[in-house]
């Protein structure tokens, strides 16, 4: 793998909990926190409504990068719901990433993944796993 991230484990708790509270549309949202912690969650809505594809109005996610800089908090990674495929990265999600150091949260709302939660990182096209490190 290629790095590890840690995370608090509430918020991967939350992460779950907002995927399947939307179990009808990919739900979305950033992850923030200091030192390269990810302690803090910001829910999103999903623009599109739908269940194969994600987008933060720009308008909310301005909201959202000046709710995070006011708590003093750093953006450091979102996250996204698969509803009926593995949590690996959609060609659509590959093409998409715009932060390369980001680590970028997958769920999968499959009913047997066994990791429902996974991580990676997307840099010019190319896809790395990274480590969750729950503390
Ligand atoms: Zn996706």
């Amino acid at each position: 793998m290629a790095d590890s991230v840690p995370v608090r484990s509430k918020i991967l708790d939350e992460i779950l909990a907002h995927a399947r509270s939307e179990p009808h549309i990919e739900c979305c949202g950033l992850l923030a926190g200091s030192d390269g912690m990810i302690t803090a969650i910001f829910r999103a809505t999903n623009a599109l409504r739908s269940p194969k594809a994600y987008e933060i109005a720009p308008r909310e996610l301005f909201e959202l990068f000046r709710t995070m800089r006011d708590k003093g908090l750093t953006h450091l990674g979102q996250y996204h719901s698969h509803l009926s495929s593995d949590n690996f990265p959609s060609s659509t999600d590959i093409e998409q990433a715009g932060y390369p150091d980001h680590p970028y949260f997958i769920v999968s709302l499959l009913a047997d993944s066994p990791k429902p939660v996974r991580a990676f990182r997307i840099r010019d096209s190319n896809v790395e796993e990274m480590e969750i490190i729950p503390t």
